[in-house]
């Protein structure tokens, strides 16, 4: 692109925005908000609108592979062919020493579909195991895991333009004026020309999303589904349930109505932390709303009970019959741009692509017969936690770590560490030295990033988009497809025969035919020249599907969904006690993205938060005789983390905050906030429990 303009997707957040990047000779790239994009309108996100300074700043990128040719030797820099002939040597001794379940590939949600789609047809298809997981574990699992127990399948139903048809909006467990900014800065608009439009919050901080709120319900972190069951008691007690949908398009009401009318609204005020009346007004709001859409990231996903938060929230949208109609139902902001992308080529352990499931012997056979090979694995693989407790214990002996950094972003960092000094060979496929896993590698293969390589994302909304390569990469740097398949190659594996990202595509796309994620009439063509798409898009000419279940059939085998019952309604993590008094809650900042490799390289997103602080209520921080600014010591089971405190009321008592990004190498290794987090993760979607570490707070 020399001179040129041309259109793309943001790299950061699920929300998907529309950029224009221009690249001339003067300027480098520069970037600006797409206006005719159906997701941003020209509006771009801080984050967004640096991107590229990210682009333009190659200093800090991997140029050519690196390679040390035993643990105690020295990395040094060797060609392609020498780093690939040595990965697939390894990898192939150790699978026929250990089998095939002693290799593990940990990728992310920040890769491209055909890159997602291509990694899992190596790994299940022709490596022989299901250990492949993704860091989409830590984020979307448990929505994951509550959409299929509700609607058989893993479907988010709403368009981001219900936005502007609902009036009733519940965010919960999110703060998306932070993390998911250009939607709610839609659903401010929204507010604006429509001032009887009503925002309830609920969330143990007075975020920004918070403070923009009609109702917030400063809940106590792990009760949320006993605040859910409250708010149903009153929708029913009140006569909001929609008596005619419930019957005709739901199972298991009656199950769920007694569960929840034996509740005590009064009981759940007091173990909710929510005065009664804004239980009932909040109830009261969603009973009498048009359009009620309700939104939701990590707040009920990064929990030991996530799954059963995630379908105790469904089922209010089933209660109140606010599915499938415009400006109506149950809306995930999904973290990263092409989580959902990886979720339907089935890029986590215990899926399929196509949204077919591993645990299903037919849908096995299908997905063999289509590659062309003799089976698909029945054992489950590791997920991501799983993986490295496997390294750290010996079962595992190699990993592959594709575009993620989980010596930062896993919980239990000291843990992580062991494990990855304790594998026998770590590859590491990335962009930047700045990720603190490269630190482990024997192999260190540099991929082309954003902008110099081309494919496809999803975004929360199940819209498509065609990502066009604009530059070409620095140095020997490739495009992830073209490493793995040049791998497979080595590995003498049939299937890689690819002369294009399209060519990949292509056969994902022929695998959709027939299934709820059909997209077999949406090529490359269409994308580039008709814009972006919501799957299915199963016919010639068809313009996407923005709504889901306007029929009011579900997946289900008797097409209604389901009420679901939540195996724990209270949280199951470890209580706050004596020594770990406090309850740490972690999270996003504004102008920083997962654990800063790109953001943390762009000086002005750091004068925001230049550095990590611990969140703490002024009557707390009071009793042990903290000041604002004091550097304080936080200590977990697990770990410490000394930053400086920020004494503030917006945050509950008994409650801390600290931001999840800074990891070892660009401060210290106090500041990683996953020193402290605890092991716990949902018994059914395996994502870790972010949410609530008990954890005691000291001046320093
Ligand atoms: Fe990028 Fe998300 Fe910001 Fe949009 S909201 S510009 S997708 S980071």
């Amino acid at each position: 692109m020399q001179n040129s303009e041309i259109k793309t997707t943001c790299s950061y957040c699920g929300v998907g925005c529309g950029i224009i990047v221009t690249n001339d000779a003067k300027n480098g790239v520069t970037v600006t908000g797409d206006k005719d994009h159906p997701v941003n309108k020209g509006m771009l996100c801080s984050k967004g609108m640096n991107l590229h300074y990210v682009v333009n700043d190659t200093s800090d990128r991997i140029l050519y592979p690196e390679m040390r040719w035993s643990k105690s030797h020295p990395m040094e820099r060797v060609s392609w062919d020498t780093a690939l002939d040595r990965a697939a040597a390894v990898f192939s001794a150790i699978i026929k020493k250990h089998g095939p379940d002693s290799v593990g590939f940990y990728i992310s949600g920040q890769c491209l579909t055909e890159e997602y789609y291509l990694v899992n047809k190596l790994v299940k298809g022709f490596l022989k195991t299901n250990n492949i997981d993704t860091n989409s574990r830590l984020c979307m699992s448990s929505a994951v895991a509550g959409y299929k127990k509700t609607f058989g399948e893993d479907s988010v139903p709403i368009a981001y333009d219900d936005i502007e048809l609902a009036d009733t909006f519940l965010i919960t467990g999110a703060n998306p004026a932070w993390c998911h900014p250009i939607l709610f800065r839609r659903i401010e608009q929204h507010k604006e020309k429509n001032p009887k439009t009503k925002i309830i919050v609920v969330d143990p901080r007075k975020t920004d999303s918070a403070l923009a709120a009609d109702l917030h319900l400063q809940i106590i972190p792990g009760t949320d589904i006993i605040l859910y069951h409250a708010l149903a008691k009153r929708l029913i007690e009140k006569g909001y349930a929609d008596n005619d949908f419930i019957k005709n398009h739901t199972e298991n009401f009656k199950l769920y109505k007694d569960l929840v009318l034996s509740s005590s609204l009064e009981k759940a005020s007091k173990l909710c932390g929510v005065p009664l009346n804004d239980i009932k007004l909040a109830a009261d709001i969603i009973g009498k709303a048009k359009g009620f859409l309700s939104l939701w990231a990590m707040g009920l996903n990064q929990s030991a009970i996530g799954v059963d938060k995630n379908t105790a929230l469904l089922n209010l949208s089933l209660l109140t019959g606010q599915i499938g109609k415009p400006g109506s139902g149950p809306f995930s902001l999904t973290g990263q741009p092409n989580a959902m992308g990886g979720r339907e080529v089935g890029g986590m352990a215990n899926l399929l692509a196509v949204h077919k499931e591993l645990n299903n012997p037919v849908h096995r056979k299908e997905v063999a017969d289509f590659w062309g090979v003799d089976g698909i694995s029945e054992k489950p693989g590791l997920t991501a936690t799983e993986m490295f407790d496997a390294l750290e214990s010996g079962k595992m002996k190699a990993i592959w770590v594709i575009c993620t950094n989980p010596l930062v972003s896993l919980p239990d960092s000291r843990r992580v560490e062991k494990a990855l000094a304790n594998a026998k060979f770590v590859v590491v496929q990335d962009i930047s030295h700045n990720a603190d896993t490269s630190k482990f590698a024997d192999l260190l293969l540099p991929a082309a990033g954003w902008l110099e390589k081309e494919g496809t994302m999803t975004n929360s909304e199940r819209r498509i988009s065609y990502l066009p390569k604009g530059i070409n990469a620095p140095g020997e740097a490739l495009p992830d497809v073209e490493i793995l398949t040049r791998f497979a190659k080595k590995m003498n594996f049939t299937g890689f025969n690819f002369n294009s990202t399209e060519d990949i595509y292509k056969e994902y796309c022929l695998m959709t035919k027939n299934t709820t994620i059909d997209i077999s009439f949406l090529n490359y063509n269409r994308l580039k020249n008709e814009g972006t798409f919501q799957w299915p898009v199963p016919d010639y000419g068809h313009p996407g599907t923005p709504r889901l279940f306007t029929d009011k059939k579900f997946y289900t085998p008797s097409e209604k969904a389901i009420f679901n019952l939540p195996t724990a309604i209270e949280n199951t993590s470890e209580q706050p006690n004596d020594r770990f008094p406090f309850i740490l809650t972690t999270g996003r900042i504004r102008d920083q993205w997962h654990t800063m490799t790109k953001t943390g390289k762009v000086s002005r997103l750091m004068t925001h938060i230049p550095s990590p602080v611990l969140e703490i209520n002024p009557i707390d921080a009071y009793k042990a005789s903290i000041k604002n600014g004091d550097i304080v010591v936080v200590t977990s089971k697990n770990g410490t983390v000394r930053v400086k405190a920020k004494v503030a009321d917006t945050i509950r008592e008994g409650v801390v905050f600290l931001p999840m990004h800074w990891g070892k190498q660009l401060e210290n290794d106090l500041n990683r906030t996953n020193n402290l987090t605890n092991t716990l993760v949902d018994p059914v979607s395996k994502e870790p429990d972010f949410k609530f570490t008990t954890v005691s707070v000291a001046k320093y």
